[in-house]
């Protein structure tokens, strides 16, 4: 099987639509999103029409359930609060049902998804170093684990005799006996100084991970954010990918 696996859309059609179009030369066969679907940028609707489109499977990240109301935005910064509340005001009740009712944790073998981490999976923490690499390894009973949260794609590792590192997040092919961590980078608000959308190919047979990038209209993305009175650091961050 060759598996599409994305994360933080953050209601960027422009992102989401040249990465479906990359995918199309890929021959996936399921997607799976990690999660942030919306949130930040200003076309919510349609990113959600889009990937309700798609044969997917998709986990719920902070944004979607701040925006369903599921959680509070006490720890967003005002700027990501500001978009939440415009994105509740703006999507429709059957769509913010979609995004409440999304669960925080998918497993299946061979992979598990989650947004930030496996410990206490509503709390979104950030998988950002070894140590909690090594938290969400304990927990993890699938070979692979897909995560996203902090927009900067990475991959962990985690060898037999239980020696944790960082893999180089490009081209990957998977050891026997290992277990990965893989963090696919965001579509749409990139923050690793590269504005090109991040997606991942898992392929089963070849054992295969990679990471790849693709350009997109990131100046109409940002004009979206302006014209819908979002705040502008929003769309300006994109052009760098910050
Ligand atoms: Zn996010």
């Amino acid at each position: 099987m060759r598996y599409g696996i994305f994360s933080d859309v953050h209601s960027n059609i422009a992102a989401l639509d040249s990465v479906l179009q990359a995918y199309a030369s890929e021959q996936i066969d399921m997607f799976f999103c990690v999660g942030d679907i919306v949130g930040y940028g200003a076309e919510p609707e349609e990113c959600l029409a889009r990937l309700r489109g798609l044969p997917v499977i998709a986990i719920a990240g902070n944004h979607d359930r701040a925006v369903a109301g599921r959680i509070k935005t006490a720890a967003f910064t005002p700027d990501a609060r500001e978009a939440v509340s415009w994105t509740a005001d703006r999507l429709d009740l059957d769509s913010l049902e979609f995004l409440g009712g999304l669960r925080l944790v998918y497993s299946d073998t061979p992979l598990t998804l989650v947004h930030g981490t496996l410990n206490d999976p509503a709390d979104f923490y950030y998988l950002s170093d070894a140590s909690s690499a090594a938290d969400t390894f304990a927990l993890l009973q699938t070979q692979l684990c897909f995560v996203g949260h902090t927009h900067v794609a990475g991959v962990y590792s985690r060898d037999g005799d239980g020696r944790i590192a960082a893999e180089h997040a490009g081209s990957l092919t998977l050891r026997e006996g290992a277990r990965y961590i893989v963090n696919v980078g965001s579509v749409g608000q990139p923050r690793d100084h590269d504005p090109r959308a991040a997606y991942c190919v898992f392929d089963t047979v070849q054992n295969k991970v990679e990471i790849k990038r693709v350009a997109y209209d990131v100046e109409s993305a940002r004009r979206a954010i302006r014209e819908a009175g979002l705040p502008g650091f929003l769309g300006d961050r994109l052009l760098e990918g910050r």
